[in-house]
Parts: structure tokens; C-alpha cells; sequence
């Protein structure tokens, strides 16, 4: 066999046996009591009531940006913050919920991946799943520091403490780690709590997804009851004008879905909304990554290339070159 026919065919089986089982693994299911929230961007007001309770709740310290500002100012999530509201704006900026010289806000914090890829790459399961509530934890005790999972969430969430000498990864755990645990007390996260309009709601993913197809269906200019809260046990109601909502729901299927749902006026892709296939990347790259280390394909393949490389070479330095 000569060298280039020998590189095609060894090529040509790993890739054909990595993108075969690459199409093995399916998404993974929701979990069968997930718990999530639902923001809707058309009922936000951007008071940040949501981000100062997050931070009340985590026991994190404002963050200053400047001398002339002497309260949180946070304008991303970091070390120090779970959860941040960022503004939508374009042209005049003068009416909400409009692309064109519009504005709105957007949430950003940890969206609970039904499939998720920070899960996936972590080499010590230093993030793991919570097999009932869905709920993706961090467990320092575990962590090795490595930062895996900055490079494999598609939502660039998780954030590690680089001002700190023993720093780790944070991110929102859905108020429910270890000396909090607002969830398994039977409280909603800090964040639906503190909502006054209800624009973040607490609950189950199904229910969260019913009360979002039904907004779907809303008339807009017609006026309805926003629940505030929890979903299934709203402490109050927010009455406001329907405004024309994307017809999508963000997180129902994007990379196999998340527990925590949006839904917005203003195009996704413009609130920075990362373009996601329905198939999640760690039923991918898992698949692949099954196909080369745990049926040894790519060190048998490894094995197979030198022997030949070998081989020539002795044949070679005896004057039978085979090429
Ligand atoms: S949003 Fe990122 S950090 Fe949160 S569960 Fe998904 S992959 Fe993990
Ligand atoms: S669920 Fe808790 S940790 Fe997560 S954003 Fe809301 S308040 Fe912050
Ligand atoms: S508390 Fe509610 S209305 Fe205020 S910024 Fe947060 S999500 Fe928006």
C-alpha cells in the first residue's frame, strides 16, 4: 500500500466511525421535575431589583466601575456577579420593545441547560446535573481550575475568579448550593422573587413553557394578568398591555433546550442570543469522543500508522524505497 493510499483509508474509517457515533447519542431529556424561570423581556423595566437580590442572596459585593459611580454598576457577569440586565438600543431609543429606534432589556445569567456543555467537558464532574430538578451545580471541591467549561457553554456564563489567588468558577446554581438552597426549602430563586413585574418567573419548565405558548397566542395591545413570582403560585399579578412578541421561544429547543426560557419583542440575534443548532454539542462531541477513546480507534489507528512508518523506513534504508 503506498503512503498517501494508507493516510486516505486510515482517515477516511476514523472520520466515518467518528460521525457514526457521533449521530448515536441523542439530546438529553428534560429532567422530570425541572425547575427554571421564564424572562420576558417586554415586562422588564430594567430596575435590577433581580440583580441586587442575586447578589444578596450569593453574599457578592457590588461592583464599581469609576469614581464617579458609587453603586453596582455591573455590566457583565464575572466573579462577582450571577446575573446582570443589559440594554437593548437602536436609533431614537424611544419606544420599548421595537428593533427599529427601540429598546428593551435582556437577562443574562445561567440558563440550566437541559444538555449542557459545561457538564460535559468537565474532566472531574466538577458541574453536574441535578437528576430531578435539572439544576446545573458547581462543586469547587472537585473543580481542578482547568476553565473547560468557560470554553464549553455557547452562553460564555460560567466565570472564574482571576483576582482571586484561590479562585474558582461561578456561576448561578438557581439559589439552590449548598447554605442557600432556596429551592429545596420550597422558595423560588432570588431573582423571581424580587421581580415587581414579573419579567423573571419562577416554576417548572413545563409549566413555564404552557404559560409561554399562551403568550405566544396573545393579541397584542390586548391586556393581560402577568403572573408575578412562581408561576403555579403567583404572589401577585402584573397588568400590562401585550406587545408583539417574537413568535419563538428561546431555550424550548436551542442546543437540546434550557430551564430557563425568554421570550422578547426584539429580534434574539439582536439581544446577543448565540445561533444554536437543535442537536446540543455535548451529545456531539461526546458522541466523537466515545468513537476515539473508548473503543481505542484512535490509538489502535495510532499504532497502525507507526508500524508502517517503521516499516517503510527499514525498507528504505535497505534501498526499497515503496513510494
Ligand atoms: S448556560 Fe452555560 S453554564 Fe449554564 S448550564 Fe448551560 S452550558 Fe452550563
Ligand atoms: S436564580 Fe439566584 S443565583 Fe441565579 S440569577 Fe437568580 S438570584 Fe441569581
Ligand atoms: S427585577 Fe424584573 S423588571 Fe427589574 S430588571 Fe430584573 S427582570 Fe427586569
Amino acid at each position: 500500500m503506498k503512503r498517501r493510499d494508507f493516510l486516505k483509508a486510515t482517515g477516511a474509517t476514523l472520520l466515518g466511525s467518528a460521525s457514526s457515533v457521533a449521530q448515536a447519542r441523542p439530546n438529553l431529556e428534560p429532567a422530570p421535575e425541572a425547575v427554571g424561570m421564564l424572562f420576558d423581556s417586554t415586562l422588564c423595566v430594567g430596575c435590577k431589583a433581580c440583580v441586587s437580590k442575586c447578589k444578596e442572596v450569593n453574599g457578592m459585593p457590588p461592583v464599581i466601575e469609576g469614581d464617579a459611580v458609587q453603586y453596582d454598576s455591573a455590566r457583565d457577569l464575572s466573579g462577582d456577579t450571577l446575573n446582570v440586565i443589559k440594554l437593548y438600543q437602536n436609533g431614537q431609543a424611544n419606544q420599548k420593545d421595537q428593533e427599529v429606534d427601540g429598546f428593551c432589556f435582556e437577562k443574562r445569567s445561567c440558563m440550566h441547560c437541559v444538555d449542557p456543555g459545561c457538564v460535559s467537558v468537565c474532566p472531574v464532574t466538577a458541574l453536574r446535573r441535578h437528576p430531578k430538578t435539572g439544576i446545573i451545580s458547581y462543586h469547587v471541591d472537585a473543580c481542578i481550575g482547568c476553565r473547560n467549561c468557560t470554553m464549553g457553554c455557547p452562553y460564555n456564563v460560567p466565570q472564574f475568579e482571576y483576582d482571586n489567588p484561590f479562585g474558582q468558577i461561578r456561576k448561578c446554581e438557581m439559589c439552590n448550593q449548598a447554605g442557600v438552597e432556596r429551592i429545596d426549602q420550597g422558595q423560588m430563586t432570588g431573582c423571581a422573587e424580587a421581580c415587581p413585574t414579573g419579567a423573571t418567573l419562577f416554576g417548572t419548565r413545563n409549566e413555564l413553557l404552557i404559560e409561554a405558548k399562551r403568550r405566544l397566542t396573545l393579541k397584542p395591545g390586548d391586556i393581560y394578568n402577568y403572573p408575578c413570582g412562581d408561576v403555579n403560585h403567583p404572589d401577585s399579578w402584573h397588568e400590562q398591555e401585550v406587545a408583539a412578541y417574537q413568535p419563538h421561544i428561546w431555550g424550548e429547543k436551542e442546543a437540546g433546550g434550557t430551564n430557563v426560557l425568554h421570550l422578547s419583542a426584539v429580534p434574539f440575534d439582536k439581544l446577543g442570543m448565540p445561533p444554536l443548532p437543535e442537536r446540543s454539542y455535548a451529545s456531539i462531541s461526546e458522541g466523537v469522543q466515545h468513537t476515539l477513546y473508548s473503543y481505542l480507534a484512535l490509538p489502535a489507528a495510532a499504532l497502525v500508522g507507526l508500524s508502517y512508518v517503521v516499516h517503510r523506513n527499514t525498507r528504505d534504508s535497505e534501498g526499497d524505497s515503496d513510494e
